[in-house]
């Protein structure tokens, strides 16, 4: 049936500034790494992707090999860009990402300017999209120049391919110097995509700080570290999920007891806060006022509808933040 947004959808997301930048992103965005390729039904794909824009997620984020397979998520997102949303690109803000491997030999993966820029010219190609808004480097390569990557990511600027650039997972000093490149250059280099989440703080620990120095906005990714920071894991591992499905990225085994543990302490504070923990696990991160989003990959409707629900929270009282504390020292 033929889609059209919702008349009230920008009415109750919140759009956070991204660094000192131009840009406005919405406090939770959406992320297709895992749920866009062959493996989730293309209604299910559909029904995420409208129901994210009538709630004010302008923001979709993808890279060269989401699937599975590699390219997969690019493509079908196509499809339902060129079906759904054609109207409304004015209104989106798309990314997509190197570093990866994506296809065989030298130049399928790295920082170097070959990969980043055939790259780029392939997922527009597979989205059929004349430019993206965000193009990145997917991460550091330490065997390529930052120069000659970042000097990339201005010539796929120039040349009309993206209209921002940013860096994925560069720590803190690998970030200044991208920043200092890009500063030279005139790059827009306004933003930073690290993992980020209860149970993984390296941020914390300097990044933020560098970020908010250079004028960057930052946009986590797995904040729900794939899934772990939900109840779904507590007793085993259901067939239809994340590390049910056999994904590469999450292994049965790394839901150990230790961390069913700290889970159902967290779940426990969630509770008394009338959340879910996905829920509390989202608030948690946009405490931090120099978060700009949060990238969420829903796997449903009803997911996604419960992950933006988390914005209706109310802040975090001290009680709160001692007991998730002492949850996370252990
Ligand atoms: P999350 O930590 O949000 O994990 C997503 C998974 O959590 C879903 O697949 C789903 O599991 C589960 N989930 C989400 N909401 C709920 C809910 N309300 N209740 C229960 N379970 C829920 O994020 P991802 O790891 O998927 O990362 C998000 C995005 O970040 C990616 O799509 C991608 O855009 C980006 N990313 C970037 C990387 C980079 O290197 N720059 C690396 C990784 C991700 P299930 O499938 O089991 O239902």
């Amino acid at each position: 049936s033929t889609y059209v947004a919702a008349q009230d959808r920008y009415e109750t997301m919140e759009y956070r500034r991204c660094g000192t930048s131009g840009l406005l992103l919405p406090a939770i965005s959406l992320g297709l790494w895992h749920n866009f390729g062959d493996l989730h039904p293309g209604s299910t794909q559909r029904a995420v992707l409208r129901r994210a824009f009538d709630r004010g997620i302008t923001h979709f984020d993808l890279a060269n090999n989401y699937g599975p397979p590699y390219g997969q998520a690019e493509l079908n997102f196509g499809r339902i860009m060129a079906t759904d949303f054609r109207l409304y690109r004015d209104e989106l803000i798309i990314s997509t990402k190197a570093g990866y491997d994506m296809w065989p030999g030298p130049y399928g993966q790295g920082g170097s300017r070959k990969y980043l820029i055939a790259s780029c010219d392939q997922s527009l190609k597979r989205m059929g999209l004349d430019y993206v808004d965000i193009f990145y480097s997917h991460r550091f390569d330490p065997d390529t120049p930052l120069e000659e990557t970042i000097a990339a990511l201005d010539r796929i600027v120039r040349s009309g391919r993206a209209l921002y650039a940013g860096i994925s997972s560069y720590d803190s000093a690998q970030t200044e110097r991208a920043a200092a490149i890009a500063r030279d250059l005139g790059t827009p280099l306004v933003i930073h995509q690290p993992r980020y989440n209860m149970f993984d703080r390296w941020i914390e620990d300097g990044l933020v700080d560098t970020c908010e120095q250079e004028g960057m906005g930052i946009i986590c990714f797995s904040p729900l570290a794939q899934g772990i920071l939900t109840d779904k894991y507590l007793r085993g591992v259901p067939a239809h999920s994340r590390a049910g499905m056999g994904a590469v990225s999450l292994r049965p085994e790394q839901i150990d007891d230790t961390t069913r543990a700290a889970v159902a302490a967290l779940n426990e504070v969630a509770k008394d806060r009338d959340q879910t923990l996905a829920q509390m696990a989202l608030s948690w991160i946009l405490r931090e006022p120099r978060i700009t989003s949060v990238l969420v990959g829903a796997s449903s409707v009803p997911q996604l509808d419960s992950d933006i629900d988390a914005l209706e929270a109310t802040p975090f009282t001290d009680d709160e933040r001692v007991r998730i504390e002492s949850v996370l020292a252990d």
